[in-house]
């Protein structure tokens, strides 16, 4: 079936969210990691490509991102979308804005607009400026984030660096009007020659507003939850047949595993509520891996009943990440953590596990890819914005949910195995 809309998203988890949010509305929603090499076939109505990219070099980021659009093409979609975190998580350079600006080039579009707003999941947008809960962005946890660490929360002065092109905003009083005003205060910073415009939201109606307002933009970009109201409205304007078909559901062999390298505050909360519950859990210890590597850390899993869900986990507080970048520096730090829980995922597949949680953008990105899994059916959704996806590995169906850090509650872990035993 033709695309009716192409996602690109800047990390996995990010990808798995919004698809998720995607196919609460009961529409096919596919999603790839990586750029597909093969040309699009049995494509979905909704198309959602997980790419690496949200710490990578601008060109690296640029470039893939192209590749990612072009495909998209292909498979016939005419609408774009850009999915970034909704902690707006980028580098001074980029690669929010420098990507969303290359994308605008090849599509021809001159304007597109910015709404990481997840207000279900306390990320709301007021005069610019991003909140996380009560919190402003900048005094949020995510300021000690280990590898995009956010000191500014207004979205604007965040932006400006990212972009060749002016930057504007369209408040939330604009917003709370409806679709045909934030329409028409698109069309007045157009004429001003504004491209890059920030959108205030701070509920989820907000979002519908301006979905509604956005729908026909050739891109629009944000995090997850402004992109929730488009089936909908496709379905409603019958851009989009409503009899699109829900993923089918395995049933998987209880055998699980739980691989943490998040070192976000709410998953430091799920790792320690877990352990306090005397579930098994192992702790990665960066110096310790930097010298002996994966080893002790396989010997342990080896030993573990998977049946009993065994948790490894190098996530951390914010000082204890800090000594461990001192002595490492920040790139081998992140990397020699991602590479012990790709071993520890390959492993415990192996060994047999069906189940595989994964906390962290990062991590999930370098578990996946140690998995080899390239494509995922969207499934239930643990929390909102955490889906279980299904997909083959090495021969084997395996269920697998990539949580992005901050995402869920402290019970997360033990949610979201209940989840599939619901069924
Ligand atoms: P989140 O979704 O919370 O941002 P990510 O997996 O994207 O989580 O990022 C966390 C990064 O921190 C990863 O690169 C991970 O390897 C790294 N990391 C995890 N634990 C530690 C630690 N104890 N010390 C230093 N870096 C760590």
């Amino acid at each position: 079936m033709t695309t009716v809309l192409g996602c690109i998203a800047d990390d996995f988890t990010g990808a798995t969210d919004l698809a998720g949010l995607l196919a609460r509305s009961g529409v096919k929603v596919s999603l790839r990691i990586g750029i597909p090499t093969e040309a699009p076939t049995d494509t979905a109505p909704f198309e959602v490509i997980a790419l690496k990219i949200r710490t990578e070099p601008v060109s690296e980021a640029n470039a893939q991102a192209l590749k990612a659009l072009d495909w998209l093409k292909q498979a016939g979609a005419e609408r774009f979308f850009w999915k970034y975190c909704s902690t707006f998580d980028s580098t001074p350079k980029g690669n929010i804005g420098t990507v969303a600006e290359t994308l605008m080039a090849s599509l021809g579009a001159d304007q597109t607009i910015y709404c990481p707003a997840f207000p279900e999941n306390g990320r709301s947008i007021f005069m610019g400026n991003l909140f996380v809960g009560r919190l402003p962005l900048a005094e949020s946890p995510m300021k000690d984030h280990p590898l995009t660490p956010m000191r500014d929360s207004n979205l604007m002065r965040l932006l400006a660096p990212q972009v060749t092109g002016e930057v504007g905003l369209i408040d939330r009083l604009t917003v709370a009007k409806g679709p045909s005003e934030i329409k028409q205060a698109l069309a007045k910073l157009h004429s001003e020659g504004i491209a890059h415009v920030v959108v205030d939201a701070v509920a989820d109606q907000d979002l519908t507003l301006i979905a509604e307002a956005c729908r026909d933009l050739k891109l629009m970009t944000g995090g997850s939850a402004i992109a929730m109201p488009l089936p909908a409205l496709y379905i409603a304007s019958g851009t989009l047949a409503a009899d699109a078909p829900r993923a089918t559901i395995p049933t998987l062999e209880a055998n699980r595993v739980i691989l943490s390298g998040s070192c976000s505050a709410m998953t430091n909360a799920q790792v320690a509520h877990y352990i306090a519950q005397g579930h098994p859990a192992f702790r990665l210890d960066p110096l310790e891996l930097a010298e002996n590597g994966s080893k002790a850390a396989l010997h342990w899993l080896s030993q573990q009943d998977l049946t009993k869900a065994p948790l490894v986990y190098a996530t951390a507080t914010p000082e204890s990440v800090r000594a461990a970048q001192e002595h490492l520096g920040i790139a081998k730090a992140g990397a020699i953590v991602e590479t012990a829980l790709a071993d520890c995922a390959r492993f415990a597949r192996d060994q047999g596990a069906r189940q595989i949680v994964v906390a962290g953008g990062e991590t999930s990105g370098a578990v996946t890819q140690a998995l080899g899994v390239s494509r995922l059916e969207i499934g239930p959704e643990i929390a909102p914005g955490v889906p279980w996806c299904f997909c083959s590995s090495n021969g084997a169906e395996i269920a697998l949910t990539l949580k992005s850090g901050n995402f869920g509650t402290e019970t997360f872990f033990t949610d979201a195995f209940a989840k599939l035993e619901a069924r």
